[in-house]
């Protein structure tokens, strides 16, 4: 479980009662190649995802009746009301386990919304990955990914820990064990992005599948500069500013590999070190005042949750 190692208190019927604070790590998609358009409206995807070390925070604490506080710098458009996805989990999580019990919910949000960055999915998981502790019931991770699954399709990945391969609709799981912490500098230029717009913008034909990822240092290189992002062009229409990032992204010192996350916007450059992920983020920062630009990991969840910032 993400914990922070903090409990928080609540308050039921006069008394004080504990709850939890988490880290929700936004996911990234070092690559995404779209299979082609399902009869069901979803799409069939090959994607490679992976934990970044930027998180929202969530404290749960029980209580009388259900309450969600959003704040933080990317709380805009998010909603403080029963459609948020952590109430919606929490809630159906509670009615298949016939709890009773209520949660006041404290949600900041650090990860920019609508980015491809799938703050509202690790959200959710997050907090499907804790309840089962508060409230003292074990619960079976295959009925945890069920359940998530219905809610959205990232959800089953960032109920993990591990770097995965993700096939179907994206929730189809192979786990890549051994793949390292990449070092990285993260940019969103601020336009939310809907995952259905891009989609519906996507024209055919994409890369097709994947190759199994190396993990020695060579390889991983040699696959990063062979894979794509094939909604990079139907976001790009959506907001042009996009390929003015990519290009920024790819003119800093040390810039592997530049590519956008998911349905868009944020975008990524790999680099060889944290040093010069580090120097690229200043950089960026001198030029673009308004980007949210930041030098941070990516890996499972364990490599990536201890430098969140
Ligand atoms: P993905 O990469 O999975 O497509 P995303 O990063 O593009 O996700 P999110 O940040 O998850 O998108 O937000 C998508 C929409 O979900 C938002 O417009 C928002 O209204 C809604 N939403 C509901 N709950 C949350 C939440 N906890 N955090 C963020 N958005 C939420």
């Amino acid at each position: 479980m993400t914990t922070l190692g903090k409990t928080v208190s609540g308050h039921r019927g006069g008394s004080p009662v504990p709850g939890l604070t988490l880290r929700a790590p936004a996911k990234v998609n070092l690559c995404l190649h779209v299979l082609g358009r399902r009869p069901d409206g979803y799409h069939e995807l090959a994607s490679l995802a992976v934990f970044a070390g930027v998180s929202d925070e969530i404290e749960l604490r029980p209580s009388d009746r259900w309450s969600i506080e959003v704040r933080g710098p990317f709380s805009r458009g998010v909603p403080a009301t029963d459609a948020n996805l952590v109430v919606r989990a929490a809630r159906a999580l509670a009615t298949q386990l016939g709890v009773s019990d209520a949660l006041a919910v404290v949600l900041t949000k650090n990860v920019p919304v609508a980015a491809g960055l799938g703050g509202g999915s690790s959200d959710a998981a997050t907090t499907l990955r804790a309840l089962p502790a508060l409230w003292g019931r074990a619960v079976d991770s295959d009925r945890l990914r069920s359940l998530g699954a219905a809610l959205g399709a990232d959800i089953p990945f960032c109920l993990g820990d591990e770097v995965c391969v993700l096939g179907g609709a994206g929730d189809r799981l192979t786990p890549v064990l051994g793949w390292p912490a990449l070092s990285t500098v993260l940019v969103n230029a601020g336009k939310p992005l809907e995952t259905r717009a891009v989609f519906s913008a996507w024209q055919a034909p994409g890369s097709g599948p994947l190759s199994r990822p190396p993990t020695d240092s060579a390889g991983i290189w040699r696959f990063m500069g062979a894979v794509r992002n094939d909604l990079t062009a139907a976001a790009i229409g959506l907001d042009p500013t996009i390929a003015e990032v990519l290009a920024a992204l790819d003119r800093t010192t040390g810039c592997r590999v530049a590519r956008m996350s998911g349905s868009g916007g944020t975008c990524f450059a790999l680099y060889g070190s944290e040093g010069e992920a580090a120097d690229a983020a200043n950089e960026l920062k001198s030029v673009h005042s308004s980007w949210w630009v930041r030098a941070t990991r990516l890996g499972a969840r364990a490599q990536v949750v201890r430098c969140d910032a």
